[in-house]
């Protein structure tokens, strides 16, 4: 896969050499990420209760369980919220609107405003190719999330992306797709199972749609590797605009109150949130 490619190395003025992404890592420390979650939501006159930051990954999770995806993203807040602050500060030390790096906090959330489209496509044109990995441990590997993503690495096609936030309504969308080029957003899975891959064929599609509302490709390229049967399905074809839109208003509907549609029983055998003999889609709802 491409990535964008790591900032040269910086020299602070001991001597030190570290790269500008681990600066702009320091400094967002030092102010506090769960300090300047509050301060921002207060800046955009939202409530702080209310769910601003979050993933398109986690969104498209509403064709697995609805309720899932609204868990995920109210549990995932802050780390959206850090890759938002980090990406803006990076991107702005990178396209040369920033001299040096702002000291207050409301500096700090102001910067990366005037960031645009064609900044972000210009940026996207910079990427690098990621190094391989070698797939030969990747069966051997337990834990399912490690091995997907060791797969993602050495399986999925390599095209240019980027991470980037979209405001859609009161949210702030943050998405990195799995590639982007002139014509298509690419979206990779893996799942164990062909009957596995009939239910994340709608979440991959979901998914993929985002990224190209989003990122404003008129086209998607989905795959799916069955693991079980070392083959990978694809897909090509248009971007659903209206899918995309449909399904942020109906994550959008389901977190201001509205009761999200049951998942198959199965599902919440292996989740994370179900709470002991109960589904948390219907303790909640
Ligand atoms: S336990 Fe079931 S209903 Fe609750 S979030 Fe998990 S999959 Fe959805």
């Amino acid at each position: 896969m491409r990535r964008l490619a790591e900032p040269a190395s910086d020299h602070s003025s001991d001597g030190d050499s570290e790269t500008v992404a681990s600066r702009v890592d320091r400094l967002i420390d030092a102010h506090g990420v769960d300090k300047l979650l509050p301060l921002e939501k207060e800046r955009r006159g939202a409530r702080q209760d209310q769910l601003v930051f979050l993933g398109v990954a986690d969104i498209a999770q509403y064709y697995w369980c609805a309720a899932k995806a609204l868990f995920k993203s109210r549990q995932m807040e802050l780390a959206f919220f850090r890759s938002y602050l980090l990406d803006r500060l990076l991107y702005s030390l990178y396209l040369g609107r920033l001299d040096r790096l702002p000291v207050s906090s409301y500096d700090l959330l102001e910067v990366g405003s005037d960031i645009s489209m064609a900044d972000i496509e210009y940026l996207l044109s910079l990427s690098i190719v990621a190094k391989e990995l070698p797939d030969t441990q990747i069966n051997y590997l337990d834990d399912p999330k490690e091995r997907g993503r060791l797969l993602q690495l050495t399986r999925a096609e390599r095209y240019p992306t980027i991470r980037w936030n979209f405001e859609w309504e009161n949210y702030v969308v943050v998405g990195v797709p799995d590639g982007i080029t002139g014509d298509f957003a690419y979206e990779f899975k893996t799942t164990k199972s062909r009957f596995l891959s009939f239910f994340q064929k709608p979440v991959a599609f979901t998914q993929a749609d985002l990224y190209g509302y989003l990122f404003r490709r008129s086209a998607k390229r989905v795959q799916i590797f069955i693991v079980d049967e070392e083959v990978t399905e694809t897909w090509e074809e248009g971007t659903s605009e209206s899918r995309a839109v449909e399904t942020l208003a109906s994550f959008r509907a389901m977190d201001m109150g509205d009761i999200p549609p049951s998942p198959k029983a199965w599902k919440c055998n292996s989740c994370e949130f179900r709470v002991g003999g109960y589904y948390n889609g219907r303790m909640e709802f």
